[in-house]
């Protein structure tokens, strides 16, 4: 193991390059292998003790210089939204249902990967040329789309196998376009953390599965870590196009304002105040505020609501584990392709890591 370290962590082209690889793997919840095994290969070298426990999640442990040191548990899940594999209907057509929150109106027509071996396939649908005007006023369900793999690949294909969109990472401007940037925009936080970890406490790193199915692998990596305090690392979604005036449910057609933003693009790193699992820890929200501003660093307060992380699970473990939420804004969340910002990345490390490397020993016993 590395000895710890002051320097602050930094994203270059290495650290984009992890990214991208843990962006074009596969791991949809259940099947995160290949997600798992890039993790277990960038931090075994940094860690004391690395396991991978009986749901498949990664415990890393990385004590501080002294002892009794706060233990404080950092989470980002390994697995993503996608499809299983529910019936073979002969020719390489597979009848599939949705892993994890997925609209089906964004199925149709999308190009997926499908099984460990990333074979091509499609989400057919019918062609406009034979629908009827009535038929396209009407959704699409998801028992009359199937994924089509062709006749040649189809033995190589079996029930429970999973899929997901077939989108490449891709670098546009200031922007990262990629599939399952939620939440490996987090594991390659939680990475980073890991070879840069402050001296002041025991990082307890915890790599989960199954998050994007209800949060059971943060449930037992909780309990098993026992951690003084949580913080989990994820990415939300941003609904910051500067007008909307579609009609919906948020929408305001007045004056077309969109004031249901959740967050915006390039404004820093999102903190969690409530959403439908938790309500955040108030000196731990305080404490990364407090960072922010000392540290110059952009941040945002996630506006409060729906969604959830791995601190739902978390915070309930045990006899309770004060916890809270930060994210990376993203784009066009649980779609094919989610759109994040690199400095938004770049400043969410930058926090996360400054707010763990001025933890008071004490943040815990002061007045909420
Ligand atoms: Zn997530």
């Amino acid at each position: 193991m590395t000895e710890p370290t002051l320097t602050s962590p930094k994203i270059g082209a290495a650290q984009i390059r992890l990214l991208e690889r843990l962006c074009n793997a596969c791991a949809v919840s259940g099947d995160e292998n290949e997600v798992r095994a890039i993790v277990l290969e960038q931090v075994r070298p940094h860690a004391s003790e690395v396991r991978v426990d009986a749901l498949g999640n990664i415990l890393a442990i990385r004590p501080g210089q002294d002892e009794g040191c706060l233990k404080v548990m950092l989470a980002a899940h390994m697995d993503e939204i996608g499809f299983m594999v529910i019936d073979d209907e002969g020719e390489g057509i597979f009848r599939f249902d949705t892993v994890g929150g997925i609209d089906v109106r964004q199925l149709v027509g999308k190009p997926v990967w499908v099984g460990r071996q990333h074979l091509p396939g499609v989400i057919g649908a019918k062609p406009i040329h034979l629908t009827t005007a009535d038929e396209r006023k009407r959704s699409i369900s998801l028992d009359t789309l199937r994924i089509d793999i062709g006749p040649e690949n189809a033995k190589k294909v079996k029930v429970g196998d999973r899929a997901t969109f077939a989108t490449s990472f891709t670098r546009l401007g200031p922007s990262l376009r990629a599939k399952a940037l939620d939440d490996r925009l987090g594991v390659a936080t939680l990475i980073e953390l890991l070879r840069h970890a402050p001296p002041n406490i025991d990082l307890l790193a915890a790599f989960t599965v199954q998050e994007e199915v209800g949060l059971r692998g943060a449930h037992v990596a909780a309990y098993a870590l026992d951690p003084d305090l949580a913080m989990a690392l994820d990415c939300t979604p941003a609904y910051d196009l500067p007008s909307w005036n579609s009609g919906g449910q948020h929408a305001d057609p007045a004056d077309g304002e969109n004031t249901r933003y959740n967050t915006r693009l390039g404004g820093g790193p999102a903190i969690y105040v409530a959403d439908n699992y938790t309500l955040s820890d108030p000196r731990l929200i305080r404490h990364l505020v407090e960072t922010a501003e000392t540290h110059d660093i952009p941040y945002q307060i996630r506006q409060p609501g729906g969604g959830g992380t791995d601190a739902g699970a978390i915070h309930k473990q045990r006899l309770g584990i004060p916890s809270v939420s930060i994210s990376v804004p993203g784009r066009y969340a649980h779609t094919a392709a989610m759109l994040a910002r690199l400095e938004d990345w770049k400043n969410t490390l930058a926090l996360v890591h400054a707010a763990l490397a001025r933890l008071p020993a004490d943040l815990l016993t002061v007045e909420r």
